[in-house]
């Protein structure tokens, strides 16, 4: 069946979608597990994140197409990741206004650029990807402060996230349902995910930042996982910070990234592989603090 807006049958079932607020959907796509969000509005539909490449965006498509009347007028991007981005060049062509974090080109610059260029030479350096069609096509309206959209008559609400899973994220908030769609600042069907422009020291305070917005009650939709509530928030920004912590606590020893290793506590959560990226990350951003100049003291 299609879902019409303003539907008041209470139990109208969009088949493959989630509805996780009133008019607001959630379907999980592999691979990647990967959330793509349906909010809808009177006259349109905005998309949250497009998927690993064109062809997968054409799915997405085709599926809202199948599920609801409505056209799609906007696209949002949750961050900079191949999997949230990588489907942009299909709505591109089709002129449909993608809104994302203004750092995301330079973050494709230092991240997604180079690795797309080296599978798409290389295909063997990346077998899993199916990236030979990707153009990189950054968010074509940037968001550097909070700003209030109204996309097919639906009021929207893009917070920039502070630097955390990385320095593009942005939080899309439906306040008539309460429903955020917060991209890789929390993960639920996995940890969540250092490397790629993560800042681990950082990321704890940007789930703070973000808590003092989110409601008891709220609906927030991970970028991989199903729907979790703001106690679950609260839960991994506590972990995060015992990663942050341990970071610290090993830089301020002095010790080198080779002698680190992983807490038993932290091991019971993130593998070891994740664990070192975050290492890595985390003491590159100490080494360069420590050497900036100090400020004219
Ligand atoms: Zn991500």
């Amino acid at each position: 069946m299609l879902f019409m807006p303003g539907s008041l049958l209470p139990d109208a079932i969009v088949p493959g979608w989630t509805e996780v607020a009133p008019g607001v959907f959630q379907r999980r796509y592999e691979p990647e597990d990967v959330s793509v969000g349906v909010i809808v509005g009177s006259t349109g539909i905005t998309l949250v994140d497009t998927r690993n490449n064109p062809a997968e965006a054409e799915e997405i498509i085709r599926d809202v197409r199948d599920a609801f009347a409505l056209p799609i007028v906007t696209v949002v991007n949750t961050h900079a990741h191949y999997d949230h981005t990588f489907g942009n060049q299909v709505f591109a062509e089709h002129g449909i206004p993608i809104y994302g974090h203004h750092l995301i080109p330079r973050h494709f610059a230092h991240h997604e650029g180079p690795r797309l260029r080296e599978v798409q030479e290389q295909p063997e350096c990346g077998p899993d990807r199916d990236w030979g069609e990707v153009r990189l096509t950054p968010p074509t309206v940037p968001v550097e402060a909070p700003l209030r959209i109204d996309p097919g008559g639906r009021t929207i609400e893009l917070l920039p996230i502070s630097a955390g899973h990385t320095d593009t994220d942005l939080a899309a908030l439906v306040p008539d349902a309460r429903a955020w769609f917060l991209g890789d600042v929390i993960e639920e069907s996995g940890p969540p995910m250092f490397g790629s422009g993560s800042y681990p020291l950082d990321w704890p305070d940007a789930l703070e930042g973000l808590l003092d917005r989110i409601r008891s009650g709220d609906v927030l939709v991970p970028g991989h996982g199903s729907v979790v509530d703001r106690d679950f928030v609260e839960r991994q920004a506590d972990r995060l910070r015992s990663v942050a912590e341990w970071i610290r606590d090993a830089f301020a020893a002095g010790r080198s990234l080779d002698d680190v290793r992983p807490e038993r506590s932290l091991e019971e959560y993130w593998s070891e592989s994740f664990l070192r990226s975050a290492l890595e990350d985390g003491y590159a951003q100490l080494s360069s603090a420590r050497n900036l100049p100090d400020d004219g003291a």
